[in-house]
């Protein structure tokens, strides 16, 4: 392989030696690195199955050395294209998940999914703050802020990390809160992984055994009027509840109801905490706005809530857009519809908008880089790729008709957007993709801050502020 112009080729028995985890070079059988978008392309020179920090420490210096580069992958929900000048670091047996009532606090590993916390918090009345997917990694999660179907009552997940352990691209390992290392801990806190891998993070807990949530489905063809509907109603929601919209073309598989499938139809996802008598009122208008071909909400046991948005547990090769919006006008809605509406040939499998403001537009009480919380909506838009790629090798079929579907979608509602984006849904190593997801000086500082922890630039690889 060649960086510059000097080759390199990484020496695994002398990588092997200062690693107690595997160590795979490509053509071995550890080596394929799969994870939930299979249109991902991960061709790494080595991947190392870590098995605790101080492997962590030993690859970046390792990397380091070798004038090589370290990229980190958990579930691969958010994952980038990995080259050959990069060391993958595998973190799945880093699965610490201990759940301590006295504190209401969770110290979770890095290799650790959203579902093993909320199932093991239960049992003590306790909830984590996550996003609508159970099955991603809690630390890649966190890294981008995080927003779940409670952000407007409870705010950006990211606000509940109390202290961080991490391994910076120096290879040092350090400890971060807002007490310790405050500079780092505002950055590892939005910046994905800009400032070094994470090994293990402690969260509070909030005592939350029950929501009233779910998803209420309609027929597409009303589409139009449906998300006029959703859009006055959501206005006056106050922020114990929040809401999100969804346009879905949900395949014929096992695991969709045959309701929804193989049809476009509208889900309006809904989350209160609080009375459920309340939460029930709230909703009424946007239940009666047409007639639901499904009604799944109700009372929610909070480990369940990966059922308000069901998504797909399975991995699957998946081409993504987004933007925030400072506004959902009719206008917005037409372009919307307009693109992947009923008399559109979208292919995409979702377009969704997830309302913001509340507790996600609030003064953080101790900063992070996870920023744009002016913005009222967030947009974004899914497509599979077909036929299904193998598991190592991204595909060219699908692409043309998902994408300019999803860029005319983006190009549509542009005098809406704000130009920004979330971190945690614009998974991209392309550096104006990246800047997006920050304002100028959160960006600046974040650069700052990774020369200084990183001066050889080890870390400097896929979806990093560089
Ligand atoms: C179906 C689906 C639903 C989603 N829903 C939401 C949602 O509701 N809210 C939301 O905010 N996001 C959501 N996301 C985005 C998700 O939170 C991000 O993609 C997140 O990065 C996934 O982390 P991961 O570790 O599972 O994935 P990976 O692909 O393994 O990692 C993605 C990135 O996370 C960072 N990362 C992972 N581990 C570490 C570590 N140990 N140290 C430092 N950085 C690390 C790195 O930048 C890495 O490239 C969703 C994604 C999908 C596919």
């Amino acid at each position: 392989m060649t960086i510059g112009p000097i080759t390199v080729r990484p020496d695994l028995t002398a990588l092997r030696a200062v690693v107690g985890g595997a160590v795979h070079g490509p053509g071995d059988a550890g080596y394929a690195t799969t994870g939930f978008n299979l249109a991902v392309t991960r061709t790494p020179c080595a991947v190392v199955d870590v098995a605790d920090t101080d492997d962590i420490a030993a690859v970046i210096r390792f990397a380091g050395d070798a004038g090589l580069r370290v990229a980190v992958f958990a579930t691969g929900h958010g994952g980038v294209e990995v080259g050959p000048d990069t060391v993958l670091v595998r973190t799945a047996a880093l699965d610490v998940c201990e759940i301590d009532p006295s504190t209401r606090t969770a110290r979770i590993g890095a290799g650790v999914r959203v579902q093993t916390v909320l199932d093991a918090a239960a049992p003590h009345g306790l909830a984590l703050v996550c996003g609508s997917s159970t099955t991603v990694g809690v630390v890649g999660f966190l890294t981008g802020g995080g927003i779940g179907p409670l952000v407007r009552s409870l705010g950006s997940s990211a606000g509940y990390v109390r202290s961080v352990r991490v391994v910076t691209g120096d290879g040092t390992v350090t400890d971060a809160s807002a007490e310790v290392n405050p500079e780092l801990f505002w950055g590892l806190r939005g910046g994905k992984a800009t400032l070094g891998i994470i090994t293990e993070v402690v969260v509070d807990l909030l005592p939350i055994s029950e929501i009233y949530g779910g998803a209420v489905y309609f027929d597409g063809a009303e589409a139009s009027g449906l998300l006029r509907a959703w859009r006055d109603w959501a206005a006056d929601l106050p922020r114990e509840a929040g809401t999100s919209v969804a346009l879905m073309r949900l395949p014929e598989m096992p695991g969709v109801p045959p309701a929804l499938a193989g049809r476009l139809t509208v889900a309006v996802r809904f989350a209160a905490v609080g009375d459920h008598g309340a939460a029930q009122r709230l909703l009424a208008p946007m239940r009666a706005a047409a007639t639901p071909l499904l009604d799944a909400i109700g009372p929610l046991p909070y480990a369940a809530i990966g059922a308000i948005h069901a998504d797909p547990a399975v991995p699957m090769p998946v081409h993504e857009g987004t933007t925030l919006l400072r506004d959902v006008s009719d206008g917005t809605i037409d372009a919307i519809v307009g693109a992947a509406g009923p008399r559109s040939a979208s292919q995409l499998i979702v377009v969704e908008l997830r309302q913001l403001g509340g507790a996600f537009a609030d003064e953080q009480k101790v900063r992070s880089a996870f920023g744009h919380r002016d913005a009222a909506f967030n947009l974004h838009a899914v497509g599979v790729l077909a036929p299904p790629p193998g598991p190592d090798h991204g595909s060219a079929d699908g692409v043309e008709p998902v994408s300019s579907t999803t860029a005319h979608l983006l190009a549509a509602v542009r005098p809406w957007s704000t130009g920004t984006s979330l971190a945690n849904f614009n998974a991209s190593a392309d550096p104006a993709v990246i800047r997006t997801c920050y304002d100028e000086d959160t960006y600046a500082w974040l650069a700052a801050l990774a020369a200084r922890l990183d001066p050889r630039g080890v870390l400097h690889t896929g979806q990093v502020v560089r």
